[in-house]
């Protein structure tokens, strides 16, 4: 008997298999099914009354959609970062898929390979304009409830020396991630672990209404102030981890997870670029309870309103 793939027409239905077996038209679909879920608006105008140009000789491209009242043209891609790509839309969905998929993430030399890209640096740039559509996707209003806050240091490995110190003191770049017990999560680099870096941070993404919950280091003090649940710590210095119901082990569990992903995906991740691996892991963190067509599908929806030119991401 002959087999039949089945027909999906959502990623949130489709598994990997599947994703990789989309045709050109396909993949346009879906990316048309994502952005214009109540049917297909006029980017220019905003106005539904649109027709598709038959691409009948080759000076046509594909996907051409004519607006009747501003009579401009457009593609799925207009307007998101996949416009002006050299890339196919079967390439970008399932490059889409493939980041959102994986926990750790995936490296550019991984998605060249799979996608079969000509070049290391086109695979490096579509990676970088997925993160920017992921990045795109921040958390509604501030974290609530119960917040855990911790800091950790990013960045090579560090050598197995006596010299070597690791942590505080090091030339690593601290990162900060306040997460939600059982929800979301913000993480971002910050420039010095500090009382009054810490401390900013925590008032710009926490509800005032919320708990704080940190380990024992000092310049935590103080914060619980301005929080209707205070300040509670756990004393890790004499090896305390839970006490009842504080614990900062999601925070550290979301530190567990993305330094697994910086080392044994990216290898080595510069300074400059580390806030964009922030967002990436904080999004597939605030996607988690999603299948991996869903999240995908959360991350194209990021995608629309957004230009990224290969130089401004270099610099
Ligand atoms: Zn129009």
């Amino acid at each position: 008997m002959k087999f039949m793939p089945p027909k999906f027409t959502k990623l949130e239905d489709m598994a990997s298999i599947d994703v990789g077996r989309l045709t050109e038209d396909e993949a346009r679909a879906v990316l048309e099914g994502i952005r214009w879920p109540k049917g297909i608006a006029c980017p220019h105008c905003g106005s539904m009354r649109v027709k598709r140009i038959e691409a009948k000789s080759e000076k046509v491209r594909d996907g051409v959609i004519q607006c009747n009242d501003c009579k401009g043209q457009f593609t799925v891609t207009v307007g998101t970062i996949m416009h002006r790509s050299h890339i196919t839309l079967r390439q970008w969905v399932q490059a889409f898929y493939s980041m959102c998929s994986h926990k750790k993430s995936v490296s550019a030399l991984q998605l060249q390979r799979n996608l079969g890209l000509h070049t290391y640096r086109a695979a490096w740039f579509l990676a970088h304009r997925i993160r920017a559509a992921m990045a795109g996707k921040t958390l509604a209003g501030m974290l609530h409830g119960d917040v855990q806050v911790d800091e950790t240091y990013i960045g090579g490995k560090p050598k197995r020396s006596p010299n070597n110190k690791r942590g505080r003191g090091t030339k690593k770049t601290p990162v900060m991630v306040l997460v939600e017990r059982n929800g979301d999560a913000v993480s971002k680099p910050i420039e010095r672990v500090d009382a009054d870096t810490l401390q900013t941070a925590i008032r710009e993404n926490v509800d005032q209404q919320s708990t704080i919950m940190t380990d024992d280091l000092r310049c935590y003090s103080g914060v619980g102030q301005e929080f209707a649940g205070g300040h509670l710590s756990v004393n890790h210095s004499t090896g305390e981890y839970v006490r009842g119901n504080v614990t900062t082990n999601t925070a550290e569990s979301y530190f567990a997870l993305m330094k697994r992903g910086v080392h044994g995906t990216y290898h080595h991740i510069s300074k400059h670029h580390l806030d964009k691996y922030c967002q990436e892991f904080a999004f597939r963190w605030n996607h988690r309870k999603v299948n991996d067509g869903a999240r995908a599908e959360a991350a194209i929806m990021g995608a629309e309103g957004k230009r990224l030119t290969y130089k401004k991401t270099v610099c």
